[in-house]
């Protein structure tokens, strides 16, 4: 029996108001001339406040992301060679001192992915799968500004490339530092704020309800849901602190656990179909009362309570071979399905059944 050793987040720094205390973060960073930051920011935050409280200086480089597209692996390695070609017009070719990835699943996921290419030669298609990875990063620190993926905790940066979506999993990926500030997360669009929320509520359903659950990932993963339930079904004063946390804690209980059902299809409609990570969740999920029965009423009970209508009929004009592909995305991720049916899954994951679920979506 191996046991997994893992690899968390070191530093972080957890409070309303805790973004200003970036500056001093990247201080500690800052040692000589010429050392220089990275500043990876989704593009919704400019030219607004928060914009004005980045601690750039005029050394510094401000990037401003495109998040329409979840990140593709070329999208990070023209990010990683704009940094490069800074560094060389500016530092003598030598890399930043920090990185920092401030936004939402996205943003982070690209400033690990721009973190580790800019030490790890030959493109990040090439390091899609586990432990690719060859040198440490260079220094990262994440900043949510929506919360529900639990890519502030993970040791993986979801991509796609030229013909897979996997992560670049490896224990140099985790950010060095995160700042969890509840301030960022106000003002997020009302069904933005669901999807990506329900990203964290469905992580926990499948953790506690896989055959991969134990004390340390169940820990985290009951507080976790109880924090979603009172966010997404009390209203209660504090919920972007509680559902910044409900993030967190649902990253840390994945980690030591796994997903199910719902994110094998939902990778498949993300892959084929484009779906962005939370709403495919959320309209794979809601076909899934037979394997998370009290999950999918809660849930339902939550998207009443937030006046969330799903799309309906999204596989109805999808060709025959894109549905074929849809399904062997799915049956393919044998890490989640064997988390929810132990090792004999693939008597259980048919094509038949995966096709009559992509059929009710
Ligand atoms: P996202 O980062 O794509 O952002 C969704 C939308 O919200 C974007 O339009 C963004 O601009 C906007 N937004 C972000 N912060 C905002 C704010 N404060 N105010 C207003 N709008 C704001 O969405 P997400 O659901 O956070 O992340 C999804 C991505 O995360 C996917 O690419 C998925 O693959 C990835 N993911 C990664 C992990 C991991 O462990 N690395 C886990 C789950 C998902
Ligand atoms: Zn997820």
């Amino acid at each position: 029996m191996k046991f997994r050793n893992f690899k968390t987040v070191p530093k972080m720094i957890f409070g309303r108001g805790s973004f200003d205390q970036l500056d001093d973060v990247l201080a500690d960073e800052r040692q000589k001339v010429g050392d220089f930051v990275v500043f990876l920011v989704d593009e919704v935050h400019k030219d607004k406040p928060l914009a004005e409280r980045i601690p750039a200086t005029d050394k510094d480089m401000v990037i401003w992301l495109d998040v329409t597209d979840e990140p593709k692996t070329t999208y990070v390695d023209a990010l990683t060679a704009e940094v490069q070609t800074f560094a060389a017009e500016n530092n003598n070719g030598r890399n930043p001192v920090s990185v920092v990835g401030l936004g939402g699943g996205s943003a982070l996921d690209l400033g690990k992915a721009v973190a580790l290419m800019l030490t790890n030669e030959g493109g990040s298609a090439s390091y899609q799968g586990w432990d690719l990875i060859k040198n440490p990063a260079v220094h990262h620190v994440g900043i949510p500004t929506i919360s529900g993926t639990g890519a502030e905790a993970s040791r993986t940066t979801v991509l796609t490339g030229p013909d897979k979506k996997l992560g670049m999993n490896s224990d140099y990926t985790v950010y060095d530092q995160i700042i969890m500030d509840p301030d960022l997360i106000q003002g997020v669009p009302a069904n933005q704020w669901f999807y990506t929320g329900m990203d964290c509520y469905i992580h926990n359903i499948e953790a506690l309800n896989g055959t991969y659950i134990n004390e340390f990932a169940r820990a985290f993963g009951e507080k976790s849901l109880d924090l979603c339930s009172q966010v997404f079904l009390q209203d209660h004063p504090d919920s972007d602190e509680k559902l910044m946390m409900a993030s967190y804690m649902g990253g840390q209980s994945i980690a030591y656990s796994q997903v199910g059902a719902c994110h094998a299809l939902s990778y498949g409609l993300s892959y084929v179909m484009g779906y962005h990570h939370g709403i495919g969740n959320c309209i794979a999920f809601d076909v899934l009362e037979d394997f998370y029965p009290e999950g999918v009423k809660v849930f339902r009970e939550m998207m009443k309570k937030h006046n969330i209508v799903l799309p309906k009929g999204v596989t109805k004009d999808l060709s025959e071979a894109d549905m074929d592909k849809m399904i062997r995305t799915a049956s393919g991720l044998a890490p989640l399905w064997d988390n929810v049916y132990g090792p004999n899954w693939k008597e259980k994951v048919t094509p038949e059944l995966l096709r009559s679920l992509y059929e009710r979506m």
